[in-house]
């Protein structure tokens, strides 16, 4: 068994990123029985604080992403187990500093695929939440990835700087990372308004393609809080029927 590694990427932030990584890690984990690990490479840390006990990680000091992006850790000795099928590598605010302490590392952009290597073979899914940056972390998650997902919020906002993460991604394929493909956009938090329907026909005017469209909806702050899936959540909710269809789209990639 060697893992799928997929990165959620965009340089903005508060568009979904975090929310869809773990909206697909659920569906395979708890829905579909796969073995997945989340990476969590934001300082930000809010998959991490959702996901597990962040007061826990830095009272007990454990090690965490940044311990790993330094090369002070192996990436098995920081991964936390959150149910059956489901663990999470954790980060915190001070993988701020190691992104910062990067900049003059040799092959410092290869370090998380280097990392992962040890942990591959123990999951059927990698699922790295990106910073909203387009740095030298993001730029670690694309080089080790397969696939990347850009997660984009349906407002007019949204497309300004797309040209740049688009940039960062074809400076990563033709330099780093010739096998990473770009799965296509997931259009999140959409309504019933004109401005987010042109954003959304905007959008699948793209080179790339757009995978799915989630509706804004309370039930996916509602069924983060209780740790679980939109889907497994409600299971008549349509924005948890989008993540499940994305889901199964991500489990027929490479097939
Ligand atoms: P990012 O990781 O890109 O910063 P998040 O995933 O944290 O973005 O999402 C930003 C906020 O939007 C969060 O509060 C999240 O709960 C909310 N959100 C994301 N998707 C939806 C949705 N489909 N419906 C309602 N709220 C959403
Ligand atoms: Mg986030």
């Amino acid at each position: 068994m060697s893992a799928k590694i997929i990165s959620f990427a965009n340089q903005k932030g508060g568009v979904g990123k975090t929310t869809t990584t773990i909206e697909v890690g659920e569906n395979l984990s708890q829905t579909f029985h796969k073995k997945v690990l989340l990476i969590d490479l934001d300082p930000q840390a809010s998959m991490t604080s959702v996901k597990s006990n962040m007061h826990q990680i830095v009272d007990q000091k454990l090690p965490t992403m940044s311990d790993v992006m330094l090369g002070n850790q192996d990436l098995s000795n920081i991964i936390l187990n959150i149910k059956s099928n489901l663990d999470i590598a954790p980060a915190t605010l001070v993988l701020s500093d190691a992104e910062l302490n990067l900049v003059n590392a040799t092959l410092r952009e290869l370090i998380l695929k280097k990392a992962l290597s040890s942990v591959i073979d123990n999951y059927d899914y990698v699922l790295i939440d990106c910073p909203p940056s387009r740095g030298v972390l993001t730029v670690n998650a694309l080089s080790a990835s397969d696939y990347v997902v850009i997660p984009v919020q349906s407002e007019y906002q949204a497309l300004l700087g797309m040209q740049l993460l688009k940039n960062t991604i074809k400076n990563v394929q033709s330099q780093i990372n010739a096998d990473l493909k770009v799965f296509g956009y997931v259009i999140t938090m959409t309504s019933h308004t004109n401005h987010s329907n042109e954003v959304t026909e905007s959008i699948k005017q793209d080179e790339y393609p757009t995978i799915e469209e989630i509706p804004r909806t309370i039930d996916v702050a509602d069924a983060a809080v209780a740790n679980m899936s939109t889907y497994e959540y409600n299971k008549n909710s349509k924005a948890g029927l989008e993540y499940l269809h994305l889901t199964k789209k991500i489990m027929k990639l490479g097939e």
